[in-house]
């Protein structure tokens, strides 16, 4: 990162974090002093934003020269609540806040009729978004917020985009198929790598190989 050209870091954790730190591994933990060591050794980056969704989440610590901007899913004396197996709920509210209006609008909430308006999503308006999950029972921890040297209700996090953000792949046949199948997939719809092959390409592949066969 300090060879890098890079001014602005954003350090997001959704996983179990105890007594040690944040958990790497299956016996691997990285503390939050040494996140924030290498933090302030970075002079290069003028801006952290950072996201936290574990246990007893703490507060970064950037050097005098970096402004901080940071979410936490709980105080730092509490533990989240978790669903084995689910999608965090804190995780769930923050990628649906930067990615809902590009993907329809629509709450994944029943119920909700929560929106964030706007070209940018600024601190405060993002602050709003988890506040109103909050108050509606549908985040079930008390988040919390930390900003450094900001300016709280203008600072810009990202675009509120609402243009379609999608992957094309072609799907190229073995010989002797000459066809080619262009497949579209929606960002919104890949959640890991694996997935992506094994759950979103792979069964298109096989549809079109067994209408192949099926033909001859
Ligand atoms: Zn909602």
């Amino acid at each position: 990162m300090v060879k890098r050209d890079i001014h602005t870091l954003v350090f997001l954790y959704s996983g179990h974090h105890g007594k040690t730190g944040f958990q790497v591994g299956i016996n691997e933990y990285v503390s939050i002093q040494l996140i924030n060591d290498m933090i302030q050794k970075c002079t290069n980056i003028k801006r952290v934003i950072g996201f936290m969704d574990c246990c007893q989440p703490e507060e970064i610590k950037v050097n005098a020269e970096q402004k901080l901007i940071q979410f936490n899913a709980t105080s730092s004396a509490d533990e989240v609540i978790w669903k084995k197996g689910k999608q965090s709920y804190f995780t769930k509210v923050l990628v649906q806040a930067f990615t809902m209006k590009a993907s329809g609008g629509k709450c994944k909430f029943s119920g909700c009729e929560c929106c964030i308006d706007g070209d940018f999503i600024t601190i405060d308006k993002l602050k709003n978004y988890i506040e109103i999950h909050r108050q509606n029972g549908l985040l079930p921890h008390d988040p919390q917020w930390f900003v450094s040297k900001i300016d709280w209700v203008n600072e810009y996090l990202a675009y509120n985009y609402t243009y379609k953000v999608a992957f094309r792949f072609e799907i190229v046949l073995p010989n002797p198929f000459t066809t080619k199948q262009a497949h579209e997939v929606l960002a919104t719809t890949v959640v890991d790598y694996q997935g992506l092959i094994q759950k979103i390409l792979f069964p298109k592949f096989a549809s079109r190989y067994c209408v192949c066969l099926d033909f001859f």
